[in-house]
């Protein structure tokens, strides 16, 4: 296990470097007319953030904002896992033996992700859950760009009831979040409140948390997070790219608050209008 670890995190390894050099040729290769970016090209932007917080929500309706692609690197794997895809039996033999997706996969994944999106004319993009190591945040450097790396952030406490808040409905397997957080404000923490996402009735009595989320394995997944994730943060803090957001509480209060750190309240203001 080790060694073919190895192999594939050399840098000369030979389909690394092929993976790499298709993803330079998708990249670089997007439509340079598209959108008043000063750039010449919509947003490359990347999401980081600890499972739990809601990125993917975040990034999704940034991306349906900005009119570019959210790629998220777990939805890869999924599709490429329910495929015939030419990864999908080596995907499957990791995915059952418990082991991580190597860089090498998840690049060339995400390659084949970039150029196809480029064969329909999308521009920018942003990424979730990629990259998730300073390797990948390297291979990333190489063959494009990141404007902006925002990292959302959530206090811990709410963060675990959150976690420990999430049910699935047994029967048609939609999720729900039955914590409901109401924290008082003390000294330098504002107060806090987040609403619960509540079943419809048919759901309600159907209700199950996951074996995986009790408060010793979530802690557990919040420590492994951090401490994997920290140096790819310090990594494009060095390059002035990080940009810390701290989430103020649920979708409604954060949502106006994001887009004001991201300079976007007057883009989504036009959008509306535009729309009405
Ligand atoms: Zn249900």
């Amino acid at each position: 296990m080790a060694a073919i670890m190895h192999r594939l995190l050399k840098p000369t390894s030979p389909s690394l470097s092929s993976s790499i050099s298709l993803l330079r040729r998708s990249v670089s290769t997007f439509p340079q007319n598209a959108v008043a970016d000063p750039k010449g090209r919509n947003v490359q932007w990347v999401f980081l953030g600890v499972p739990g917080v809601g990125k993917g929500t975040y990034a999704s309706r940034l991306s349906s904002l900005l009119g570019v692609p959210h790629i998220a690197t777990g939805d890869l794997v999924r599709e490429e896992l329910a495929s015939s895809g030419p990864l999908s039996n080596q995907l499957e033999e990791i995915v059952n033996q418990g082991q991580l997706v190597s860089d090498e996969i998840i690049i060339s994944l995400l390659s084949k992700r970039l150029e196809a999106g480029e064969s329909k004319g999308e521009s920018g993009f942003i990424l979730d859950g990629f990259p998730r190591t300073i390797r990948q945040a390297e291979i990333l450097d190489e063959v494009t760009d990141i404007d902006l790396v925002v990292n959302l952030k959530l206090r811990e406490d709410v963060l675990l009831e959150k976690c420990l808040g999430r049910r699935i409905c047994s029967e048609c397997g939609k999720n729900f979040n039955v914590a409901s957080i109401n924290v008082k404000g003390d000294s330098g923490r504002p107060a806090m409140s987040m609403a619960p996402l509540l079943p419809p009735l048919q759901c309600a009595s159907k209700l199950v948390s996951r074996a995986d989320d009790t408060e010793d394995v979530v802690k557990e997944r919040l420590r492994v997070y951090y401490e994997k994730s920290e140096p790819v943060e310090g990594f494009y803090q060095s390059q002035g790219k990080l940009m810390e957001f701290d989430l103020p509480g649920g979708i409604p209060e954060s949502w106006p608050k994001l887009l004001e750190a991201l300079n976007l309240d007057d883009h989504e203001e036009k959008r509306s209008s535009a729309v009405a």
